[in-house]
């Protein structure tokens, strides 16, 4: 279960990293302080995000299980259809069920 914390976690650490070091990379100037502030950042923004997801509802960090069959969702997804590519979502690998980002069933005949 703690596997898709820390790799949510590591995703976020790296993409903060390259994007505060980026700027002092660009200048082709960079001091130790950059880079400490920049590792500080990585380290403490992850879960603060990982927490702002979760209160809006998206399952970061955290495994999802269909709705109807229960089964642990994989951790990393291919979207099959324009919908899920764009508003995430899964279909079941065990009863081939879709669903949302957050595992519950879309039927097709559901406006969305
Ligand atoms: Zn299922």
């Amino acid at each position: 279960m703690r596997k898709h914390y820390v790799f949510w976690y590591a995703l976020l650490a790296a993409i903060t990293l390259v994007a505060a070091l980026f700027p002092a990379g660009l200048s082709g100037r960079s001091s130790l302080l950059q880079l400490v502030v920049a590792v500080v950042v990585a380290i403490v923004l992850p879960p603060v995000l990982i927490w702002l997801a979760q209160k809006l509802g998206y399952p970061l960090g955290q495994p999802v299980h269909c709705s109807r069959c229960q089964t642990e969702l994989p951790l990393l997804r291919k979207p099959t259809s324009v919908r899920q590519g764009l508003l995430g979502g899964y279909d079941c690998p065990n009863c081939g069920a879709s669903l949302d980002a957050r595992g519950r069933e879309v039927l097709a005949n559901q406006p969305r």
